[in-house]
């Protein structure tokens, strides 16, 4: 059991330590100066770190790679700044269907507005960045979207749950396959 002043420098120290290793939160950082901008354009191209920037859980969605962006920046009045970006992000998905992984590069399309002060020298977009990549992630990836052939690929739209118009079957089926034509080939052992 630690002594008083024990436990008050051991609290002491992990909040020193905290403080600097969590001060700046984000470890990625897109950053823009000020100086010299106007209402023309100016253009910014570079990569930040995807994984770094988008930290995002391991889940269906990974980011690997470098995050291409070209940031068209204009300054209104030496204090609004408005940003066209574009974004090139690539990811790593699994197919909600058929759980393959598979490469796909998202566009990311972004309007960013910030105020600045004007002892500004730079902003750091970052986190705004971040923030429109994440709203533009595919929430139910699949096959189709990086063009490729799903093997769950339902093309007749009917998911073959129902079964194909046979005679004397009344069904809605629209194709003439079902997922459960493999119930046809299984050899039901004769009754005792
Ligand atoms: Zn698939």
């Amino acid at each position: 059991m630690p002594i008083p002043w024990q436990a008050a420098f051991l609290a002491n120290t992990l909040a020193f330590w905290n403080g600097i290793l969590y001060a700046d939160g984000m470890s990625a950082h897109v950053l823009i100066k000020l100086e010299g901008l106007n209402e023309e354009p100016t253009i910014v191209s570079d990569c930040v770190n995807g994984e770094e920037l988008l930290e995002l859980d391991q889940g269906d969605v990974q980011c690997k790679g470098s995050i291409r962006y070209e940031l068209s920046v204009r300054l209104y009045s030496e204090k609004e700044l408005v940003v066209d970006a574009q974004l090139n992000v690539p990811l790593k998905l699994r197919c909600e269907r058929c759980l393959r992984e598979f490469d796909y590069s998202l566009p990311v399309k972004a309007v960013i507005n910030r105020e600045v002060s004007a002892e500004l020298l730079e902003v750091d977009l970052a986190e705004q960045l971040r923030e429109e990549i994440l709203l533009n992630l595919p929430t139910y990836p699949k096959c189709e979207l990086a063009d490729l052939q799903c093997e769950n690929h339902d093309i007749s739209g009917d998911f073959g749950l129902d079964k194909a118009p046979l005679p004397g079957v009344n069904s809605a089926a629209a194709s003439e396959r079902s997922v459960w034509d493999v119930l046809d080939t299984i050899n039901t052992p004769p009754a005792p």
